[in-house]
């Protein structure tokens, strides 16, 4: 199929060049070739984005709106996503090398129905009256804050762009969206429909360009109200800074994660635990913030999980995304690919015994790994599954790191005690599992496992109704669920004398 889209920065309405008419290439990891030039937004951009929203917030049209209308609009976002769906589930896969179907099945329908779920929302939400004495009557109240600053990463385009846009134009803002450099076309793309189901000019912005460019002017413009960010704790750490320095603005983080897969004794069916916890590492090459990438097992079923691994693992071969029947699909670029090879190089220089993979990156391919180093698509950025045991060091880096691949550790532990430890044993808290038939012993870890989610006998099952995100260096925002409108209104108080 011809594909045709966007490739300017949507500004209070339309697409248009950067002030200073520069341009990168996006690049596809699917075979390295260059998929479009793509405007490369800067500081005279963003300025641009945020007079427009600010213009429109002020104005009052979508932000005073009756949420009914807001709502409306939204749906209507989400009924264009839908009739959209394959033009943009071929977008997101050539720009991210997600395999198709994921695209298809998980990508498009996910970020529509999360349109939805807001726009059906937002006018069943309440104020509340406070306790006060019979002289007064005391509002309490939610308002949009104004002018809403997102910047997302390129693991899911789409869906986290969605989490953020949709939360925070229910509730009224204005938004002034950075996507990531490697997968900005996507998001160009919803502007044009969001426009078409009715947001007015301003409403909806998209600045793509380069983090330290548009995204740090974002994060420092005096006239932001908040920064929604998703990304690596390195640069949320950064848009803190930034809103110190400029204006104070609100900042919410959604950063990575290292999370553990706890497998007790008495897990019911370790086949069905062993391809659990194949999915929720290799599903997306892994590049997921809260993948699996940590397996804790009880020393009693760790030899049989370990054997149930390896052959899980066999079943994720690298393959063209554009193929039909890929489930395991590119990295998003040859950087981020000799990335992950690197922290594999380390965890075999540190001692981390293989279970299952090869070893790439320096010609060097070891006598135990089973399968031989992938291209399928020649220029393209492609890696098998990797399996480690780090039982005899939990501090090694490859256990403590986040990697973003396809790499799976494991460490057995002693007894329940142990393995809880050991899970809680890194400095992030995004998301953990527990396998075990013992209800007691499932809602003890559940409570005690420092993560923003805990799944009990499964692992990434999520609802655009449930929150999202993380506890210690994981951050502290939270995506979705009724809870994401307080994270873009603020309170107002409105005391009114009876007397
Ligand atoms: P990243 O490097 O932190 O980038 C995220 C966004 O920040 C991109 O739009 C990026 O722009 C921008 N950025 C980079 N440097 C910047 C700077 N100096 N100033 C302002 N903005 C800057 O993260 P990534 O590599 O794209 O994504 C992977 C990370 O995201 C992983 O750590 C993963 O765990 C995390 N993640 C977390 C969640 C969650 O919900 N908790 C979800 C998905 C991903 P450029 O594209 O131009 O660099
Ligand atoms: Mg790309």
């Amino acid at each position: 199929m011809t594909l045709t889209f966007p490739t300017e920065a949507f500004i209070n309405g339309r697409y248009v060049a950067a002030a200073d008419g520069r341009t990168y290439e996006c690049v596809t990891p699917r075979d390295g070739s260059v998929l479009a030039s793509v405007t490369r937004g800067d500081t005279a951009d963003i300025s641009r984005a945020v007079a427009a929203a600010r213009r429109a917030f002020d104005a009052g049209d979508w932000a005073y709106a009756d949420p009914a209308q807001r709502g409306r609009v939204l749906i209507r976002m989400s009924e264009l996503l839908f009739e959209h769906a394959e033009r943009l589930a071929q977008i997101e896969s050539r720009d991210t090398g997600h395999p198709i179907s994921d695209a298809r099945n998980v990508d498009v329908p996910g970020a529509a129905r999360c349109f939805a779920w807001y726009g059906q929302a937002v006018d069943k939400v309440y104020g509340e009256i406070a306790p006060t004495a019979g002289d007064a009557l005391a509002l309490i109240g939610r308002e949009p804050l104004g002018v809403v600053g997102a910047v997302v990463p390129w693991n899911y385009p789409l869906i986290i762009t969605a989490w953020k846009l949709a939360p925070a134009l229910a509730a009224g803002n204005s938004v002034v969206l950075k996507p990531a450099e490697q997968s900005p076309l996507s998001a160009l793309a919803l502007a044009e429909l969001a426009a078409e189901a009715g947001i007015p000019d301003g409403v909806l912005n998209v600045v793509p360009g380069f983090g330290e460019e548009a995204g740090q002017a974002l994060g420092r413009h005096p006239d932001v109200d908040k920064v929604a960010f998703t990304g690596s704790v390195e640069v949320g750490r950064l848009f803190q800074r930034y809103a110190g320095e400029s204006n104070g603005k609100q900042v919410s983080l959604e950063l990575g994660g290292k999370s553990p897969q706890v497998v007790l004794a008495d897990a019911a069916d370790l086949q069905a635990v062993a391809e659990a916890i194949g999915w929720g590492i290799f599903y997306n090459a892994g590049q997921t913030c809260h993948a699996g990438s940590r397996v804790v097992v009880h020393e009693a079923v760790a030899d049989e999980l370990r054997e149930r691994l390896r052959s899980v693992a066999a079943g994720f071969v690298p393959a063209d995304p554009a193929a039909e029947d890929t489930i395991l699909g590119a990295l998003i670029s040859a950087e981020h690919l000799e990335s992950v090879r690197g922290h594999v190089r380390r965890a075999r220089d540190d001692g981390a015994a293989i279970v299952y993979g090869e070893w790439t990156g320096d010609g060097h391919v070891d006598p135990t790994a089973q399968v031989a180093p992938v291209a399928p698509v020649a220029g393209g950025a492609y890696m098998g599954p990797i399996v480690l045991d780090s039982s005899d060091d939990p501090a090694r880096a490859i256990v403590q790191d986040e990697v973003f691949g396809p790499v799976l550790t494991i460490q057995t532990a002693r007894d329940v005690d142990h393995a809880l430890q050991l899970a809680n044993d890194t400095r992030y808290g995004l998301a953990a599992a527990v396998w075990t038939r013992d209800v007691s012993t499932a809602g003890r870890l559940a409570r005690r496992l420092r993560a923003g989610t805990v799944w009990v006998n499964t692992f990434d099952a999520s609802s655009v109704a449930t929150p999202f995100g993380g506890m210690r260096d994981s951050g502290h925002g939270r995506d979705r669920s009724l809870h994401a409108l307080d994270a873009y209104t603020q309170l107002k108080t409105t005391w009114i004398s009876l007397t």
